[in-house]
């Protein structure tokens, strides 16, 4: 439970905020110096994970203060270094400690929790990937407060937009919790500055709290190819491609000549066609790139909710009304097996 002092304090600043659409930008401006943001970051081998750095954006576009936090080991000279030299950072709170290494809720929480304390936050906000997933719902349940996940866009400080049934709604919340715990979806809050900060590190408090679980060990899909969460090009095979050896013969070479991830649908996954990490979509992985390009893909809105954000969508289909190409702006109809490496072939000649 939050401390009564401090709800009441929360309370006092939230009636102030609530009126901030009245107020003159000099006083909206004094206002959203209240807020006190803390982004929580994701390290893995004292690198930052891409996808908590939208953490930083979204905090940002809240106004006010933006701390961020890193733990693991040896943290301070890797990834808060790396943290602090991101610009609109105030300050980098690191918790060297490696029993925080590899991010295990159970102890992460507690943790997290204590600094949030510490703080005197009034946002907290991690990305919406496997880490943030698990961490914050425990965060919250020690707060006692409700999570808002997965959100696309901040309308204000305690107003946020979230797409729900695989995107096919969009649902506005308010959240009148003291401290908000939120999760930010990657692809709606981009372009961080990760050159000319100057964050300064300070040591965050360590509870030590005894973690319950014990990491063993984990098997990490390698690939020399651009990052499907994070590349600028994407092409994506469906079951149209018929057989993974047919994926690999067409979806490859055409992937390599335009310097892109390759991602894959479901069916094309659960066929064998590629690895189950290269699965876009609901229950894949959620991507926006510059160009989108989908071959064999009918365009199931399990399959559109993880790229329908993506800025330019082509697709190849030979079925017409194949519902990919109502959100496509660029379409081919015609067979796979011939279009595809005839551009490819076209696009090695540019
Ligand atoms: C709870 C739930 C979650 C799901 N999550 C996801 C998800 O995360 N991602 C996802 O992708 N799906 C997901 N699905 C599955 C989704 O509903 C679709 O079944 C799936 O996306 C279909 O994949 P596909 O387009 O490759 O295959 P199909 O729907 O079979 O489409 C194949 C397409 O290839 C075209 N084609 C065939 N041969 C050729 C050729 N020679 N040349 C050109 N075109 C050709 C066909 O015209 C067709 O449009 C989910 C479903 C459920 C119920």
């Amino acid at each position: 439970m939050i401390p009564i002092a401090r709800s009441s304090a929360l309370r006092a600043v939230r009636s102030q905020l609530s009126q901030r659409r009245s107020l003159s930008p000099t006083s909206a401006a004094a206002l959203a110096r209240l807020l006190s943001t803390l982004a929580v970051l994701e390290q893995r081998d004292g690198k930052l994970a891409s996808s908590s750095l939208a953490a930083i954006v979204a905090a940002q576009k809240l106004g006010g203060p933006v701390t961020a936090f890193v733990a693991g080991k040896g943290v301070k000279s890797t990834s808060a270094a790396e943290a602090a030299k991101i610009q609109g950072l105030e300050k980098v709170v690191a918790v060297e400690n490696e029993a925080y290494e590899k991010g295990l809720p159970e102890n992460f929480a507690p943790l997290l929790v204590e600094n949030i304390k510490q703080g005197e936050y009034t946002h907290i906000i991690a990305g919406h990937s496997a880490f943030g997933k698990s961490l914050l719902p425990r965060v919250a349940a020690l707060l006692d407060v409700q999570q808002v996940s997965d959100i696309t866009a901040i309308e204000s400080e305690d107003t946020f937009v979230r797409p729900i049934y695989a995107g096919n709604a969009v649902l506005t919340v308010q959240s009148s919790d003291p401290i908000k715990v939120i999760t930010v979806r990657g692809t709606a809050f981009q372009g961080v500055e990760t050159e000319g900060g100057s964050a300064t590190v300070v040591d965050g408090t360590d509870p030590n709290t005894p973690c319950p679980t014990e990491w063993v060990s984990e098997e990490l899909a390698k690939s020399e190819r651009p990052d499907l969460g994070t590349a600028s090009r994407v092409v994506s095979g469906g079951r149209g491609l018929k057989s993974k050896e047919e994926f690999d013969r067409l979806i490859l070479p055409l992937a390599d000549t335009l310097g892109a991830a390759i991602g894959a649908s479901r069916a094309a996954v659960d066929s064998g066609f590629a690895d189950n990490s290269l699965q876009v979509g609901q229950t894949g992985k959620n991507v926006a790139p510059q160009l989108y390009l989908a071959a064999g893909i009918s365009g199931a809105i399990q399959h559109l909710a993880g790229m329908k954000d993506s800025k330019v969508i082509a697709a190849i289909n030979k079925d017409p009304d194949a519902p990919i190409f109502q959100i496509a702006d660029v379409g081919l109809v015609g067979d796979l097996f011939e279009k595809v490496p005839e551009l490819t072939e076209k696009l090695k000649k540019q």
